[in-house]
This record gives C-alpha cells, sequence and structure tokens, in this order.
C-alpha cells in the first residue's frame, strides 16, 4: 500500500510518499509559505529537485498541488489518487487522551482538538491539514500519529510536577514529552540490530536535533523524557533554553521590561546554543567553525549543550538502575561526532569503550562502541515519516 505521511505545520507542509511493503520513498517535498504566497519542493524518487512558486492562500491548495505533483504525468509516481491507500499524519499533541496512534473519525478530531491549548502552534495546523486532506480525499482512511503516545507509560512520579495537585487535575499539567516517534522508532531499531528483545532492555535515546530531548526507554516502554507540558522543558536546544530557575523569568522580566509574551520569545527563539554563544548560531556546524577559530562563547555553548545531555543520561540510568544501550539520532545526533564525543567523555563510569574511528562517521547506522564495551552505544538515523507510514499501515489492519 502507498501511504501519504503529512507533516503540517502553521505555514508549512512536509509529505512523503512511501510504499508499505518495499518501505521505498516514493516521492517527498515541502511546501512552504502557506498563507504567504506559497512555494512547493517536489522530488520523486531517484529523479530532480523541483522548486515551483505557486499561489497557497490556505493548505486546501498545499495538499492540492501535492496531489497534483504525486499524479503529474511527466514527473508523477501514481497514476491516480486510487493509488494511494491510506494517509498518516504527524499529530503533535495528544495529552492523556492518546496513548498510541489513532484512525482518523470525527470524536477523534474532537479530542485532538480539546488539546489544542496544550500545543497552540501545533495542533491546530495538525487539523487543518486532516481538514484539507478529507476534503480533497474522501474515502481515503487516515491515521493521526502522535508526538506524545510513546510517552504514556511514563509513571506518575515522572511525570508529575511540584505544582499544586489541581493544576494537574484541572488543567491537566503535566509531563507529556516529544518526539516519541522517534525515540520508539531508534530504541526498537537498537534492538532488533542487536538481537535482543526489545521488551527486555534498558536504552536511552538521544534525540539531539534543533528540538532536542533524551528519553529512558524500559522494556520497551518510555519511563521518562526530558521535555515537559511543552517542547520547551530538558536540555538545551537550537534556541530553547530547556530548564532554567522559573525564578529567572521575574528577575529578567523587571531588568528587561518584558511581558509574558516577550519572555516566552526570549526563552523559545533566543536562547539555547544560539543564545549562549552571543547569537552566533543554533546550528552545530557553525558553533564549531567558531570555536576552532577561537571563539569562546562557542566553545561555552558546546560545552553547556553536551553536559547538559550527559546529565540527563546519568539521570537515566538511576530511574532504570541501569542501561543497556545508548543511542544517539536526529541532526545533531547522527551527524556530529565532536558532539558524542564530549556527552560520552561524561559516562566512562558507565564502562563504555568508544571505538573513536566509527565515531568519526557520521549519518549512518553504526555500533560506536568497542565489542568489550559495558554499554553499547549506536548511531541510528531516525526516520518518523516511515515509523508513521508504518503505524498508519498497522492500525489499518
Ligand atoms: P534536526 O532538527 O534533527 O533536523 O537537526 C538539525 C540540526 O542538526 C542543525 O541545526 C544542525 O545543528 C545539526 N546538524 C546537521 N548536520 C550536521 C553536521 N554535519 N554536523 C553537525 N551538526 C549538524
Amino acid at each position: 500500500m502507498n501511504v501519504l505521511v503529512i507533516n503540517c505545520g502553521s505555514s508549512s507542509l512536509k509529505f512523503q510518499l512511501i510504499n508499505s511493503d518495499t518501505e521505498e520513498v516514493l516521492a517527498k517535498g515541502l511546501c512552504e509559505r502557506i498563507g504567504i504566497d506559497g512555494r512547493l519542493t517536489y522530488q520523486p524518487a531517484g529523479g530532480e529537485k523541483e522548486k515551483t512558486d505557486l499561489a497557497m492562500p490556505t493548505h486546501e491548495e498545499a495538499i492540492q498541488y501535492v496531489i497534483n505533483a504525486l499524479t503529474n504525468e511527466k514527473t508523477g509516481v501514481v497514476k491516480s489518487l486510487d493509488e494511494i491507500g491510506a494517509v498518516g499524519h504527524r499529530v503533535v499533541h495528544g495529552g492523556e487522551k492518546f496513548a498510541s496512534s489513532a484512525i482518523i473519525t470525527e470524536e477523534m478530531k474532537k479530542a485532538v482538538e480539546e488539546c489544542n491549548e496544550l500545543a497552540p502552534l501545533h495542533n491546530p495546523a495538525n487539523l487543518i491539514g486532516i481538514a484539507a486532506c478529507e476534503k480533497l480525499m474522501p474515502g481515503t482512511p487516515m491515521v493521526g500519529v502522535f508526538d506524545t503516545a510513546f510517552h504514556q507509560t511514563m509513571p506518575q512520579k515522572a511525570y508529575m510536577y511540584g505544582l499544586p495537585y489541581e493544576y494537574y487535575e484541572k488543567y491537566k499539567v503535566r509531563r507529556y514529552g516529544f518526539h516519541g516517534t522517534s525515540h520508539s522508532f531508534v530504541s526498537k531499531r537498537a534492538a532488533e540490530i542487536l538481537g535482543v528483545p526489545y521488551d527486555q532492555t534498558k536504552t536511552i535515546v538521544c534525540h539531539l536535533g534543533n528540538g532536542s530531548s533524551v528519553s529512558a526507554v524500559l522494556n520497551g516502554k518510555s519511563v521518562d523524557t526530558s521535555m515537559g507540558l511543552t517542547p520547551l522543558e530538558g536540555l538545551v536546544m537550537g534556541t530553547r533554553s530547556g530548564d532554567i530557575d522559573p525564578a529567572i523569568l521575574e528577575f529578567i522580566a523587571k531588568k528587561e521590561n518584558l511581558d509574558i509574551d516577550g519572555l516566552m520569545d526570549v526563552v523559545n527563539k533566543k536562547s539555547g546554543v544560539y543564545g549562549l554563544s552571543g547569537n552566533l548560531s543554533s546550528d552545530f556546524r557553525d558553533l564549531w567553525d567558531a570555536a576552532d577559530a577561537g571563539n569562546e562563547k562557542a566553545k561555552v555553548a558546546l560545552e553547556v549543550f553536551a553536559y547538559r545531555v550527559a546529565k540527563y543520561v546519568g539521570a537515566y540510568v538511576a530511574a532504570m538502575n541501569g542501561v543497556d544501550n545508548i543511542v544517539f539520532t536526529a541532526g545533531i545526533g547522527e551527524n556530529d561526532h565532536g558532539v558524542r564525543e564530549l556527552v560520552l567523555g561524561y559516562l566512562g563510569y558507565l564502562g563504555i569503550e568508544i571505538d573513536e574511528e566509527a565515531n568519526n562517521t557520521r549519518g549512518q547506522e553504526i555500533m560506536i562502541s568497542k565489542p568489550g564495551s559495558k554499554v553499547n552505544v549506536l548511531v541510528i538515523p531516525t526516520n518518523e515519516e516511515l515509523a508513521i507510514a508504518r503505524e498508519t499501515v498497522a492500525l489499518l489492519k
């Protein structure tokens, strides 16, 4: 079956058409600047990438262009919509309502809408994408795959904040965690590579990208993760602060004369390694170049980032009473051997022995610990689109 995977943002929409039998990507692309002007990037497997400016006042036009591209006589990969058996939608927040993926129905959409205030930037956009697909592909089964679902197995002691209990009861203020599709995909893949039963192994996943999170996966279930009610908690990220003393907000508000929106803008968009490096960059390639050229702030940013990752790994070793596998994934985790080296430098006490030559590679599935190492350390490229396609097919079966 061909599955169209849709990842819809407020002004963008990423897509992949995946043959779920061969797991081959037939075509992929991106619609950008929806509601502004509009641009479609489209690439069929083995073909050239094409960029076309097209008016996209809403997501509906964007999806219509995606369908046109996929079925186009020259560069299309299917003859008609009939050859698309299902659509898998990424949905960011499923709150406590969704502990797994769900077939999209009126009731399901209502439940997603009720989670909107937990992810005001993402969920409404996800729902708009779903509505547009329903209109243009009536009768095609659709599934929602949630970023939060995998972490719904966290025990209460891991997901409660030290706040008045009534905030949890009244407003569902608790830790949810994100990147669940990725944490699930790579932790499963680690067990597969190592030939160990997924439900009998302790894995820590370091998903290090522009947004970053660490998770503790005990016997196939997430028992803790570093992101919380929102994707702001935890690690220092590209532009997000991660964990800070909450009292800093009041302190800076007074000093800089900022209101709550201004403060949230700072901690979401002007902090992280970007802010730490003196607004140099949120991209780790730029930070290493600057650090190598002697830029002290860039060095500090890299060190703070890696130290925070190592502290979370240590915490999750405690949470699981041990660890068998540590996996690095996402843009930084997959590509940045320097960051992996910095993080692993703190973890010698676990009996980890790193194979430097293996660590000096990038973007490939590889074991970077030596055979005698007490903990397996692996790099596993994440593939959220494939995970969504698999989930979609599994659910529809
Ligand atoms: P993601 O959010 O998973 O797409 O990750 C994006 C981030 O990965 C970028 O902002 C970079 O910081 C980082 N990244 C991508 N490629 C490399 C590379 N070759 N070396 C170091 N960092 C990289």
